[in-house]
């Protein structure tokens, strides 16, 4: 691949400049510029708005450490992803300057990772997932995609402030929910209105003070980037409003935990192939080799989609985590959930849900993986197991594996096994960064091996 040229600079450099007046006319400071690391958080360089047209052309310096930093910050060593030499430079993306009304005086980009040299860094995970939807493309297929999360709203405790204290203990989808917090609720939605996401739906879940989002639909990348803007505006709007916000898979070890769903379908000439075909609830063939593709990987695919030692707190039957290798038809406990809209929408709405997926991925890791898994099974022409109806876990064991329908790994380090020996995702991935992740997970194993299931879900609740 080229590096950058000279007139790429140039060109960008032109338009940051005119971005940057744009956002000082509206007292804007400074750009926050983001990039999600292995274990899934959003880290930061910012430039004040005069340095942004050089950082639009050159980049913003940013160690490649960062690819095997762990959730505590900790730094994996005698890796080659570590180490203090180097350095990598930050593209924001000047498609996706965003103004943060969250954040009164900031704007939002998300970067691209390359080399001194324009180089794209290997392990650039927006890079990477940039690559896959131009592969996906290139046969002739799109893909709509959207990510709903979940979190809770606690009211830190000044004499405990990392202890999750529910901000609210109105009932599951109550309306009193909604009540005691409308203005905390109306200033999330103003704040997203806001900064350009289109939301479709907010409520109240089930775990204590838990609430959900759910965005439009759009093209990979873009679902990625919404996923971190989403994710730091509500943030912001709740310290605002003195409140902290879990978006870690546990809130407490116990709970029903924070999902981060991914809805997927696949678009050919402007039809979408998930339904009005003649394969199950219409789907068409490539509709159905998407989704057969994704639930034949999902093993190694949790080591991207449920990335936390956490999360396998979180992952397991009777929670509607989606803990069995499934798919039905408006399956909450199945991992893949088949949602058909309603009659009348069907073309429009009809998609595919991961379940098993939490809210600590890196999104565009997490997208990468299941773009890579559909592809594989649209190409291969896989096909669907029958669906699963009702609650697998409620099948006798004997049953459930004479209908091949398994557990999905129950630990962490069950889904990096799978994850490392996946060669769709390792050709796909490519050695190096499959290497990258694993270690980064195998480093957070570590750091857990003598933890209680408490200790786990304190050191990961408020890191995401
Ligand atoms: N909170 C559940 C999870 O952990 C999901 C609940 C639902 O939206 O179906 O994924
Ligand atoms: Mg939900």
């Amino acid at each position: 691949m080229e590096g950058l040229t000279a007139k790429e600079r140039h060109d960008r450099a032109i338009r940051a400049g005119a971005l940057s007046a744009d956002l000082s006319a509206r007292d804007i400071i400074a750009v926050a510029v983001t990039w999600i690391d292995t274990s899934g958080i959003a880290r930061v360089k910012a430039v004040p708005v005069q340095r942004f047209s050089h950082a639009a052309a050159w980049g913003v310096g940013a160690s490649p450490v960062f690819d095997a930093f762990l959730l505590d910050d900790s730094i994996l060593t005698g890796h080659f992803a570590g180490g203090p030499t180097g350095d990598l430079r930050l593209y924001p993306d000047l498609d996706r300057v965003t103004p943060l009304a969250a954040l009164p005086g900031w704007a939002w980009a998300p970067a691209d990772r390359y080399t001194q040299s324009g180089m794209p860094h290997p392990r650039d995970a927006r890079l990477l997932l940039r690559r896959l939807v131009d592969e996906f493309g290139a046969d002739g297929a799109s893909l709509r995609t959207a990510i709903e999360f979940e979190w809770n709203v606690a009211r830190p405790d000044p004499l405990d402030p990392d202890r999750f204290h529910p901000a609210t203990t109105a009932p599951a989808y109550g309306m009193a929910r909604l009540s005691e917090l409308a203005g905390y609720l109306r200033d999330v939605l103003t704040m997203l209105r806001d900064s350009g996401v289109a939301v479709e739906q907010i409520h109240p879940e089930y775990e204590l003070s838990q609430f959900e989002l759910s965005v439009a639909a759009s093209d990979p990348v873009s679902t990625a980037d919404t996923a971190v803007l989403v994710r730091e505006v509500v943030r912001a709007t709740g310290t605002a409003h003195g409140l902290r916000t879990v978006f870690g898979p546990m809130a407490t070890a116990d709970a029903v935990g924070n999902g981060g769903h991914v809805h997927m379908s696949v678009w050919h000439r402007g039809v979408n192939q998930m339904s009005g075909g003649s394969g199950p609830f219409g789907m068409s063939a490539a509709g159905e080799g998407f989704a057969a593709g994704i639930l034949q990987h999902l093993p190694g695919l949790l080591a991207l989609g449920c990335p936390s030692v956490a999360s396998y707190l979180r992952l397991r039957p009777g929670r509607w985590a989606g803990a069995y290798r499934c798919w039905g038809l408006e399956n909450r406990e199945a991992a893949l959930r088949y949602i058909s809209g309603s009659e009348g929408e069907h073309a429009r709405a009809a998609n595919v849900e991961v379940k098993a997926f939490d809210a600590a991925a890196n999104p565009y890791l997490a997208l990468a993986g299941l773009i890579a898994a559909g592809r594989s099974g649209v190409r291969s022409e896989a096909t669907l197991p029958d669906p699963v109806a009702g609650d697998p876990d409620h099948l006798d064991p004997q049953t459930r594996s004479a209908r091949g329908i398994d557990p999905l790994p129950g630990t962490l380090a069950a889904a990096v096994a799978a994850f490392e020996s996946d060669d769709v995702l390792a050709a796909a991935f490519g050695a190096e960064l499959v290497d990258t992740i694993a270690s980064v997970r195998r480093g957070e194993i570590a750091l857990f091996a003598d933890a209680t299931a408490e200790q786990i879900t304190a050191a990961s609740r408020w890191r995401y």
